[in-house]
């Protein structure tokens, strides 16, 4: 009912207010124009003229269970009116709570969880961890992915436009993950690709010194560069390297995790137990910034006599902690997981492919659970990208008027690049998706226009 009064005269407000004194991220901060945001629920938020968005991107994916559930709601309102703070060498009910009923759904022994703040300042300590862990320098992380924007973060992140004046720190190494769609290894098949991954990543360890690598970080599904989903045997054959050279296994689910994929953590799909697991995002659907690393036994232990080095003052804060707490048990009540794996499946996978057999911009389509991009083409054949990679990040005309396309059909998407993500919340409906499908078929129309 909010989203049908307009308050185009507050909305002025807000935007001024903001052009003003709000420097945003990742962006120029004179070409942008920000959206004003009035209100949201479930899957939909609006603006201040009353124009309606079902959010197909989840913010930047993270609201897993929609905007403004009344529980989570309730249950940060609750603690609030409880104990609104506390310092993190306590042991606080929300806290030790939301770290029992987090390490219950962590696969293997991954089940002690070191609270943090968001994603990057997870991986800042799973990297941290698994160096003190080994004593040794070095961390191997894929091209085409995204862990983060803090220092190590950024660097271990396999993307240039991100590492700006981070370019360059000591001890990050970079390799190529499976991608068949453009295979690095000339692979025809995705065993051959898997098989030639795997080979050039024993290799790179091999180059760079066994005995020098701490660690090797993967997104369980690369999801910001692209939602490449592994194939088959990939991860586990990971593992087996991690454990034939002593080698800490990072796997990031900040994105993939809690739900993402139509299972509690992507690794789950694989049957993969890292020794260190990042989280952040959907544990608590993003209302109140929390992250955390799970940690296995073997490197708690680590940190058993001896002092972990390092800490935020907010760990594990109770605000953040409650809203984990009820998000999760939101999920499980309402069939949250079971919801993203059954419409994945059923309704968004076959419409997104009978999209692809009609629109000749679509190059390939690839996801599982409520996880999905479309890689877009100017040419099938060629596989050319629909807008050439652009190392300054500057909006792009066909990505540009495919957004508008969608937008001015209510639908928000996720663009990144030449792709459009599908991540819409893992509790979606059916006809909520199926609205959204048929605005990203129209807007897709006119991603069509520019192929050749
Ligand atoms: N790791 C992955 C896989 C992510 O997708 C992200 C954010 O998109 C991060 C880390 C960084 O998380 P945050 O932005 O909460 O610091």
């Amino acid at each position: 009912p909010s989203s049908a009064q307009p308050r185009p005269e507050a909305g002025a407000a807000v935007k001024a207010a903001d052009r003003a004194h709000v420097f945003h991220s990742w962006s120029a901060q004179e070409l942008i124009d920000p959206p004003a945001v009035a209100g949201a629920e479930g899957s939909y938020f609006w603006d201040y003229d009353g124009r309606r968005f079902l959010d197909f991107s989840s913010g930047l994916v993270f609201t897993n269970i929609g905007y403004q559930h009344p529980k989570v709601v309730a249950a940060v309102q609750e603690q609030a009116g409880k104990l609104a703070t506390f310092a993190p060498a306590f042991a606080v009910e929300a806290r030790s709570e939301a770290a029992r009923l987090i390490a219950e759904r962590t696969p293997g022994d991954l089940d002690k969880i070191f609270f943090t703040n968001g994603g990057a300042d997870a991986v800042e300590h799973a990297i941290r961890m698994a160096r003190l862990h080994t004593g040794r320098p070095k961390v191997l992380s894929a091209y085409r992915s995204y862990h983060g924007g803090t220092q190590q973060a950024v660097n271990v992140t396999g993307d240039p436009r991100r590492w700006a004046s981070d370019n360059g720190s000591a001890g990050v190494v970079h390799f190529w993950a499976p991608f068949l769609y453009r295979s690095r290894f000339y692979a025809e098949t995705e065993e051959q690709e898997c098989e030639r991954a795997l080979e050039h990543l024993e290799t790179t360890i091999a180059f760079e010194g066994p005995s020098t690598v701490a660690a090797i970080i993967l997104e369980t599904i690369p999801g910001t560069a692209g939602i490449m989903v592994p194939p088959p045997g990939y991860l586990a054959g990971v593992r087996e390297l991690c454990d034939k050279y002593g080698i800490v296994f990072v796997l990031d689910e900040v994105m993939a995790g809690f739900g993402r994929t139509g299972e509690w953590f992507a690794a789950d799909l694989f049957n993969v137990v890292p020794d260190l697991m990042t989280f952040a995002k959907g544990v608590n659907s993003g209302y109140v910034p929390l992250g955390g690393v799970a940690i296995s036994q073997r490197i708690a232990e680590t940190f058993g006599k001896r002092a972990y080095p390092g800490g935020l003052t907010y760990s594990g804060h109770p605000l953040a902690c409650a809203a984990a707490v009820a998000t999760i048990n939101v999920m499980a009540e309402e069939g949250v997981v079971e919801n993203a794996a059954r419409l994945g499946a059923d309704v968004v996978g076959p419409a997104l492919r009978e999209l692809a057999e009609r629109h000749p911009s679509v190059g390939e389509v690839r996801g599982v659970g409520m996880f999905w991009a479309l890689e877009l083409v100017k040419n099938r054949e060629t596989r050319e990208p629909l807008v050439p990679y652009n190392a300054a990040g500057e909006a792009n005309a066909p990505m540009a008027a495919f957004g508008a396309a969608a937008k001015a059909r209510g639908l928000w998407p996720f663009i990144n690049m030449n792709r459009t993500h599908v991540v819409p919340p893992c509790n979606a409906s059916e006809a909520e998706l199926k609205e959204g499908l048929a605005a990203l078929d129209a807007a897709l129309s006119v991603a069509d226009e520019h192929t050749e």
